[in-house]
């Protein structure tokens, strides 16, 4: 039940506020299982939530075994009409298909639901040792253009042309919801990251969207930073970093540097945000096909993902509660999967956080 359906902030393209009565009503959100350890590792979120009193009504959608000629993919259009419909997902990892004529189911996903920003909260788990135990940042990457246009072609033999595509409405989409998110978030600052120095045109124009919307928010700090520079940053000190948003390639390798330094992908969740107020939360991780069915899968991407579903929907106090469960039982140590250096299995790694709920 849907009891205010505002937007923080009206003027923005961005509807994300939905707020619903979850202890009366469950939520209705769509589940992608997906392929591989994705099964066994959506029934551990499915089993946490119903522990933490988060009663979602799960729409299951596989991926389907024919291309339906409507998405040109493996990819169900019902189940996208579900995304539509209930505004709210999950996603577990997806196994591509092997062969020509269909779209990938990824590319299939952000097209048709337009989802324009990819977001990654990165920040050390405790207890889990990496380098650092400091890192606390955001990636926000734009997720429909730039280098991922599709746009390549042969010029003449020997010679291939791959075209960059930015424009200013894209631009300004996900630079506007970087600063919402920082400012919605309690976050301080928000740096674009780029290579004007030499994409002049193009990454010139995304700098200019980003100062434009920099100007609504004057009480978060604004910085630009150039990508080669921005990695050495990163590497030495993360904490120098707080929100960051930039284009389509350069957030797909920032956002998996941000991983390496919390301990990988198997940790790090992510959501991506679609026009209309759509978030689909994922793990960026694949369907791990040499361990599926043998109740060895980590599940806490999928968990913390399901988590930033959670927040997408306002329900910070379950996000929270959820989100403490898991870190605590990493950080106790004793039930840990052999990704993390364990040998529990996927059942007693969900049991123990349905323990320290
Ligand atoms: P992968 O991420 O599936 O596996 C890489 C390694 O990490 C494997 O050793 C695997 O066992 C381990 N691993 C991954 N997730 C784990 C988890 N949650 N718990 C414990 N161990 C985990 O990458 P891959 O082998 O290159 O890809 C396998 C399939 O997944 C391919 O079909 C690929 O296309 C697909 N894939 C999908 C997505 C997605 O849906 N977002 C992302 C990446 C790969």
């Amino acid at each position: 039940q849907i009891l205010s359906a505002t937007s923080p902030n009206p003027n923005s393209v961005i509807t994300v506020a939905r707020a619903y009565s979850v202890d009366t009503t469950p939520i209705r959100a769509t589940l992608f299982p997906g392929d591989g350890i994705g099964p066994e590792i959506a029934e551990s979120v499915k089993k946490v939530f119903t522990e933490a009193d988060v009663h979602i009504d799960w729409e299951e959608h596989y991926v389907g075994t024919e291309i339906d000629p409507r998405t040109q993919s493996f990819l169900t259009w019902e189940s996208l009409e579900s995304v539509r419909r209930n505004k709210i997902g999950l996603k577990g990892p997806m196994a591509t298909p092997i062969g020509k004529g269909h779209r990938s189911l990824n590319l299939t996903l952000r097209k048709e639901l337009n989802l324009y920003a990819n977001v990654r909260p990165c920040y050390s788990l405790p207890g889990y040792k990496t380098r650092y135990d400091n890192v606390d940042l955001v990636t926000i990457r734009e997720n429909t253009e730039g280098e991922y246009s599709g746009l390549e072609h042969q010029v003449v033999r020997g010679v291939v042309e791959s075209l960059k595509i930015i424009t200013r409405q894209a631009s300004l989409r996900v630079a506007e919801y970087a600063f919402h998110y920082a400012k919605a978030h309690g976050r301080e600052r928000v740096s674009a990251i780029h290579k004007a120095n030499i994409m002049q045109k193009t990454d010139g124009l995304f700098l200019k969207c980003c100062r434009e919307v920099a100007e609504k928010y004057p009480e978060i700090k604004y910085e630009e930073v150039v990508i080669d520079n921005c990695c050495m940053m990163l590497v030495k000190n993360p904490a120098l970093f707080d929100v960051l948003v930039m284009p389509n390639l350069y957030g797909d390798i920032i956002s998996d540097l941000c991983a390496g330094l919390i301990g990988g992908l198997g940790l790090t969740p992510s959501c991506n945000i679609g026009e209309g107020g759509i978030a689909l939360a994922e793990a960026v991780h694949g369907s791990a096909p040499d361990i599926a069915g043998k109740n060895m899968a980590n599940p806490t991407a999928l968990l913390l993902s399901a988590v930033t579903m959670l927040r997408h929907l306002e329900l910070h106090d379950k996000a929270d509660r959820i989100q403490d469960a898991i870190l605590k039982t990493i950080a106790d140590g004793k039930y840990r999967t052999a990704d993390l250096g364990g040998s529990s299995t996927t059942t007693d790694f969900t049991k123990a956080i349905c323990d320290h709920l």
